[in-house]
């Protein structure tokens, strides 16, 4: 007589696959698939809970994910830095203009009559 094991949730159904978690059988219907692997539905809630997800396939999408927030910090981070540099250097370069211009006119006190600060 060969050994048959039936599901453990439905005991008149024969198994299909043994739960590498609890080392149960279980039918084609009490299992799901977890990363390349059959699982029971029971282990698979466990493995959620544990891990605070609902979704399959959830752990790839999740450090996509992680990876997406630290990439759009980054830039952020240098959008910000690099219009700092802008504003400073327009700055710099608006001040330089004003200082250049000013010497040449300024001991001839002409400087407000050609209204160069406006
Ligand atoms: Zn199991
Ligand atoms: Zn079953």
């Amino acid at each position: 007589m060969p050994i048959q094991n039936y599901c453990s949730v439905y005991p008149d159904r024969p198994s299909a696959f043994r739960c590498p978690v609890c080392k149960r059988f279980f039918c084609a219907e009490c299992g799901t698939e977890h990363e390349g692997r059959l699982i029971c539905s029971f282990c698979l809630d466990d493995i959620r809970a544990a891990v605070g997800e609902t979704p399959k396939k959830q752990g790839s999408s999740e450090k996509l994910r992680s990876i997406l927030r630290v990439a759009s910090w980054w830039f952020v981070v240098s959008l910000q830095l690099v219009s700092l540099i802008l504003v400073t250097w327009s700055i710099c370069a608006f001040l330089l203009d004003r200082l250049e211009k000013v010497p040449a006119d300024f001991h001839d006190g002409t400087v407000w009559e050609e209204g160069v600060f406006q």
